[in-house]
């Protein structure tokens, strides 16, 4: 299956880009190309901008029952290609069908219907005193994102940006841009106003910074590594252009003596290991406490063992790949400092047996890791996680709040008031309570080096809008 695409979009149609060199798209599975992209430029990014800015105006003065109504068509156009974009994105990312189905497909389409609902509603305005505050959309917003989740990461953008009347240039990953086209064909099939979403491929230094530095370019949003979210804070703040970062972690699963064990262990380890680990939030340092650390240990190896890794398209598969062979060289560079610096294997690691092709990782889990080793500071991004006992619950909390991350983490215990005391005083954008349900409603971002903004629900809108107050 070739999934070649030659276009760039711009004002409505799909137009050859201005430099006809193209980037390659791999399979890490099987390391094959299976598709090209155009390499987007600084050129591109300059029509892109001006058909953004020429439609802003009018889209911003769309009643928001028509916004609503276009991002209902959307959702419709997207839910016809949700089996596309599930195998789709098996095939760029390698996460393995089943979950690509259910996240990758699935978590986008939900994010999505939520925002048709928020858009519906004109954003409330309040009388204080002699003025009247009215919200107005933020004007022309790049959207720079991940590969990891590559259609939410987008979606989490683009919805809440067009509900509140902005208009969209979008950048997607180089490694994963194939999801970010089956979007833009949804988008044109549902009918939006030429230039209100526009879609630039390219790489990060070339598309992904002449969008950040651009004048014309009134907020930057970015979900990617912290060392690029600073590059473009930096690119932004020349203009003084707003900025929405989604950065790393290193995210704290804190058990504390009384949790149902087996439970904690066993979600623990699988949501650091969703994905292959390539998730922002993912658990990756499990905080046990001492009197039961041995038991979660062999809990956590025994899960581990059983992943089965392989092709994402055999259903029997819960483990694909990583994105590339570079994420496959830094993790492992990751799992030899852990092993270097104390940490004790007890499953996975460089020697564990993986499929002869493709960029796989064995699922790994190291005991011992020591709280201000790399290991337990660094985001290594890949199947590895970091286990640490604790002797109490202010040592799990101080354990936890030791890292200049602060996204996401997880409280274990039999006792609820307990476990919302300790959820309290984790210096995180988001904690979970014993395994409870992901709520698309949730604001979702990080904390210290994590980010800046909220995405998602209510708040995610509020990051496209701004405040104006009209004395009367
Ligand atoms: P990355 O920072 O390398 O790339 C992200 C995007 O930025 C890509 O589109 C890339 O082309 C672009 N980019 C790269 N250099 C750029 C530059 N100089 N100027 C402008 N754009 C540039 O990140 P990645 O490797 O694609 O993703 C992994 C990272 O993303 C991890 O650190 C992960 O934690 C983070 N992430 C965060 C969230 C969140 O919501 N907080 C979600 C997913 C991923």
């Amino acid at each position: 299956m070739d999934l070649t695409r030659t276009d760039i979009y711009l004002d409505g149609a799909w137009v050859a880009a201005s430099s006809g060199q193209t980037l390659a798209v791999r399979n890490p599975a099987t390391e094959e190309i299976v598709a090209t992209v155009p390499a987007g430029t600084a050129a591109d990014v300059d029509r892109a901008v001006a058909a953004a800015r020429a439609a802003f105006p009018g889209w911003a003065d769309t009643a928001p029952a028509e916004r609503a109504a276009a991002l209902d068509r959307l959702h419709a156009a997207l839910t016809a290609r949700a089996h596309t974009v599930a195998n789709t994105v098996a095939t760029e990312l390698g996460t393995p069908l089943k979950i690509a189905v259910r996240v990758q497909a699935g978590l986008p389409l939900t994010v999505l219907r939520s925002y048709v609902d928020l858009a519906a509603e004109p954003p409330a305005e309040e009388s204080v005193g002699n003025s009247l505050v009215v919200r107005e959309p933020v004007g022309v917003v790049g959207a720079i994102t991940p590969w990891n989740y590559p259609l939410h990461q987008v979606v989490a953008k683009l919805a809440p940006a067009l509900a509140a009347g902005c208009t969209v240039v979008l950048k997607p990953s180089e490694l994963t841009p194939l999801t970010a086209y089956l979007l833009v064909d949804a988008i044109h099939e549902a009918g939006f106003p030429p230039g209100v979403v526009n879609l630039v491929p390219g790489t990060g230094p070339e598309v992904g910074e002449a969008i950040a530095a651009h004048p014309d370019v009134d907020m930057v949003s970015f979900t990617g590594s912290t060392a690029t979210g600073r590059r473009i804070s930096h690119l932004a703040a020349d203009r003084i252009a707003r900025v929405a970062l989604e950065l790393g972690g290193k995210s704290a699963n804190v058990i504390l003596d009384d949790a149902d064990l087996a439970t904690a262990v066993k979600v623990g380890v699988g949501n650091a290991f969703l994905n292959s680990g390539q998730t922002c939030t993912a658990w990756t340092r499990m905080l046990v406490h001492r009197d039961r650390y041995d038991e979660a240990l062999a809990l956590a190896a025994k899960v581990a063992e059983g992943y089965r890794l392989g092709d994402p398209f055999d259903p029997a598969t819960r483990l694909g790949p990583v994105v590339s062979a570079a994420q496959r060289d830094r993790i492992a560079g990751h799992v030899a400092r852990g092993l270097a610096d104390g940490g004790r294997l007890v499953a996975g690691g460089p020697d564990a047996p993986l499929p002869e092709r493709g960029y796989f990782v064995a699922p790994t889990v190291i005991a011992d890791v020591d709280p201000d080793s790399a290991l337990a500071q660094e985001e290594v991004f890949g199947p590895v996680l970091a286990v640490i006992p604790v002797d109490d619950e202010d040592a799990a909390v101080a354990v936890a709040n030791n890292s200049r991350y602060g996204l996401a983490g997880a409280v274990w215990s039999g006792d609820q008031e307990r476990a919302l005391r300790v959820a309290r005083r984790l210096r995180t954008g988001a904690v979970d309570i014993n395994g409870a349900p992901f709520n698309p409603l949730a604001p979702f971002g990080g904390y210290k080096q994590s980010g800046l903004g909220r995405e998602l629900g209510r708040y995610g809108l509020d990051e496209y809008l701004q405040t104006k107050a009209i004395q009367r």
